[in-house]
Order: structure tokens, then sequence, then C-alpha cells
């Protein structure tokens, strides 16, 4: 497409043609509801005024929006005692207000939906179509738990034979540290903050220290929405503020998404201090994303989702692909088309609108992942150029013997591919199950039995069958790994909130 603005809004919009739109239920990402319509010129002219007008950005940092400075542990335990102080008001007004105030946040988000692609554009370095999914997961999820939060949180009133009245209640358990990823800085944010506040808790809220600026913008637009202010506190900086953060006793909670070491060292400060209570922990963490192809899928179709997995968002999504697992007899086609449909790929500024690959989140990240792609170079299979500026990585298929060649998890838009022979598929999913992980999993087969084979055998959170494996739609599919990919429960789901709350049993005689 040359125009684009058409570009853009078929990138955007366009659902997966074997896919049914899902019914609108909220604003999701395959659904235009939240009102953002790229392919208006009128919205497309704003979103260029705000990307192109001064953003605070990482590099000036003192002329951000407050709260800007870097914050130290002194200032986590004042917050952590702000959020404390704010809990018997907060976790006291009722659950219907608290919905109440988070569907206000939402009514802002799309009101403010042109400045806050904007930043995500600077700040997280997205292209803009997935800013503006960014923004309506964003609502998606303030929409969706205010509108669990409505049903869930009554009062169960309960049968016995005691001649009692039986009453259980959730309750808020306290002050909820939600510690946020860079890739979804706007809505994995808002939807870590926006469960613990409708479900009663109060919050300390650290985003990565890449993305401070778009937390920043989104705690301002919650006290707006009129969340008080001791009930939602930011605190920005690294590892020890995180630290700092999760080693205050006072913190019942802790809702999480990033890398699994982090997870881990999380888990233990939870429970070094033998004298603090138990908490609950819910982690959302990384994987080695793999896609199954048979002999029986339409090449065009898995060119297609293979692009889109692996390498739209430069590869930095939890869910993407990292190892696509192909059928001998259609490999060298499958990987032929797909060289050639990775030729027709846009790499560069992410502000401009016709980009489908940006540079990745920061200089670090791009040493990273470049001193190893160029350690793979005799196995590549296709690579593009890329700017020689910038921290592009160009999309790269790496060939590998065996599964259990692939260590760790590549986050970004490197995709690593190995052949398997009929009558070794249940070896292949054993393969992929023994590295540990479990986030997400592609398939692409026409034979029902195959499908049924791997949704028994694969140990993932979620299957995509026939389709992309990216952009799990708040509602409709509820997001989240097992093994060394998370706690559950999942986000976007309907058994979220209960993570976030007591259960308390009244008994009272009749
Ligand atoms: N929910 C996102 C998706 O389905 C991924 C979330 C993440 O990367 O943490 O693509």
């Amino acid at each position: 497409l040359a125009d684009p603005a058409a570009k853009v809004a078929s990138v955007a919009g366009s659902p997966h043609p074997s896919i049914p739109l899902p019914i609108r239920l909220y604003g999701n990402s395959r659904d235009n509801s939240s009102g953002i319509d790229l392919a208006d010129e009128q919205v497309l002219g704003t979103l260029a005024t705000k990307i192109a007008s001064p953003l605070p950005s990482r590099e000036r940092s003192d002329s951000a929006p407050s709260p800007s400075r870097e914050r130290g542990p002194s200032d986590v335990a004042a917050a952590v005692t702000a959020a404390q102080a704010a809990f018997p008001t907060w976790s006291t007004t009722p659950p219907e207000s608290r919905a109440d105030a988070l569907e206000r946040l939402a009514d802002l988000l799309e009101r403010d939906r042109e400045s806050l692609m904007a930043i995500c554009v600077h700040e997280a370095r997205k292209t803009i179509p997935d800013a503006l999914a960014e923004v309506r997961e964003a609502v998606d999820f303030c929409r969706y738990y205010a509108a669990e939060a409505r049903t869930q949180f009554l009062p169960l009133q309960l049968p016995g034979p005691t001649g009692e009245r039986n009453e259980l209640r959730l309750e808020g358990r306290g002050v909820f540290a939600c510690i946020a990823p860079w890739n979804f800085p706007l809505a994995i944010f808002l939807g870590q903050v926006g469960a613990a506040l409708v479900a009663g808790n109060t919050v300390v809220a650290k985003p990565a220290p890449q993305t401070p600026l778009i937390a920043a913008a989104a705690v301002a637009l919650a006290h707006e929405a009129g969340i008080p202010a001791g009930a939602l506190q930011l605190v920005t900086g690294g590892g020890e503020i995180g630290e700092a953060l999760v080693r205050d006793p006072r913190i019942m909670g802790v809702a999480f998404t990033g890398s699994t070491p982090t997870a881990r060292r999380i888990a233990r400060a939870l429970l070094d201090d033998e004298s603090r209570p138990l908490v609950p922990f819910i982690a959302e963490t990384g994987g080695i994303n793999a896609m199954i192809v048979d002999s029986t899928a339409l090449t065009e179709q898995v060119v297609q989702d293979v692009i889109t997995s692996a390498f739209r968002s430069a590869g930095q999504r939890c869910s993407a692909l990292r190892l696509l697992l192909v059928q001998d007899d259609v490999a060298d086609r499958t990987l032929e088309m797909l060289g050639g449909a990775m030729d027709t790929l846009v790499i560069g500024n992410p502000a401009d609108p016709a980009t489908d690959v940006g540079p990745v989140i920061d200089d670090a990240a791009f040493t990273r992942l470049e001193t190893y792609r160029q350690a793979q170079q005799p196995r590549w299979l296709h690579a593009l150029p890329a700017p020689a500026t910038g921290d592009f990585v160009a999309p790269t298929v790496i060939a590998l013997d065996a599964i259990a060649d692939l260590k760790e998890e590549w986050f970004g838009p490197l995709l690593h591919v190995v052949r398997w022979k009929a009558g070794e598929l249940p070896a292949t999913i054993a393969a992929v199950n023994a590295l540990g992980y479990g986030l997400t999993m592609g398939l692409h087969s026409r034979i029902a039995s195959v499908a049924a084979v791997v949704t028994h055998g694969a140990h993932v959170g979620n299957l995509y069958i026939n389709r992309s494996m990216i952009g799990a739609v708040v509602g409709s599919q509820p997001f989240g790994g097992e093994g060394r990919s998370g706690t559950g429960f999942k986000a976007g789901g309907p058994h979220y909130l209960l993570r976030f709350v007591h259960e308390r049993t009244v008994s009272t005689d009749t």
C-alpha cells in the first residue's frame, strides 16, 4: 500500500482473515470502539503534531512531568507509608465506586489518546500501530476489570445447615507493589494498577526505568479520574528501587511483569524475612515461544503469521515467536517465502507511519542482541539490512540443529528455525516443553488430530492455532504462562482479580 495512512490503518485494524472477530466487549485492539481511527487524516495530523512537539525525553528527564527524578529507598518508604494511610478509606469505598473511577480513567485515556501515543513512540520507541494498540489495551484493561469487579465483588451468601447467615466477602489486602515492563508501559502498567485498585488495595507502582514518562502520564490521569492521590503512588528508578519496594514489610502483594531471573529475586525477597506475612506474588515473565508448522499448513498464511509474531514490535513481546519448528517436507518452500516477505519490511523511525520495525528499547538491548546475532552469522538463513545508526537490530532468521540449542529468550527480532520429520511431532512438543518455559505456542496445521495432540501436549498458557501468536485481546484471550513463564492467574481474564484479594467468611448467628 503506497499511502502511509492506509498502510497504518491496514496494519492497525486488520483482523486475521481466518479468525472471526470477537464479540465487541471492550475497546480492544481488534476493534475500533475506542474511537481512534488512523485512517482519519485529522487523527494522523494531530498525532504527527504531538510526535513532532518536544516531549520530555529520557535524556532530559529533569523536564519530565512530576514525579520526574529518580527516587531513593527513603522515597519508596514514604510512598508505602502514604499508600498505607490511604488504605482504610479506599478499601471501604464500595467496589462499584472503585469501578466507576476505573471507567473514568478509560474515558480519559481515550480523551488523551494522541498525546499518550506520542509518548509511547518517543519513550518506548513504539511504531504508530503499536502505540495505538497500547492505548486501546490500556482502555480495555480498565473497562474489563471495572466490569469484573462489579459482579465479582458482591458479597456471596452461602447456604448451609448451620442456622447462621454465612457470607463470603472479597476484601483488598493492603498496599500492592506493581512492577511493570517497558514493552507495554501503559497497558500492562495500568492493567496491574487497575486490577489492584479496583480490588480495594492501594498501590505503589514502579514502571521500568526506560519508561517513567508514560507511567507518570497514566498516574496523573488516574488521579484526575478520582483515584485518591494517596491510593496510587509512583516511584521511578531501577533495580535498587524495586528491591527496596518488595523488601518493605508493609507490602501485601506484588504484581510483576518482566524477566524470569527478576521474578526469582522478588520471590526470594518476599520470603527472606520470616516476620513478614505470606503475600501473593503474581509474576508474568518470559518465554521461548515456538510455532509448529506441519506439511498441511497454508504456507502464505504461515509466512504472514510468522512475520507478525516474530518481527512486529521488533520482537519485543513476551508472546513473540522465537522458534519456528517446520516440517521438513515444506521447510524449503516456507523459508524461501518467508525471506521474500521479510524483504518487504520497512525498518526505520517509529514515528514514520510507514515503519514496520523500529529500533529496540535501548543501547544495552541493542548491544546484547547484536553481539549474539553477529556470533550466529554462519547460521543465518536470512538477514535484512538495518539502518547503520540507531539501535536497529536487523530481523534475522537463524538455523539451529535442535530445539535444545536455544538456551535463552532473545528479546528482539531474531527467529530461530529447527526442522522436524513426519512422526516426530510428540518428540518435538516434548523438546519445547523441556525448555521449561510455557507462555505462548503457535500451530499451523489443517488436521484436527494434530491440533488435539498439541493442545493436550504443549505446556503453554496461550496456544494460537492457524493465526499469529501475539496480541492477546483483553477479556477474550486471557494472557499468561506456566512453568518459568509465570504464576498465573491470567491478565485480562476472569480470575485475575482474585489474586489481589483476601477472602473473608463472616458467619452471624441469626
Ligand atoms: N499481551 C501481549 C501479547 O499478547 C504480550 C505481553 C507481554 O509481552 O508481556 O502480545
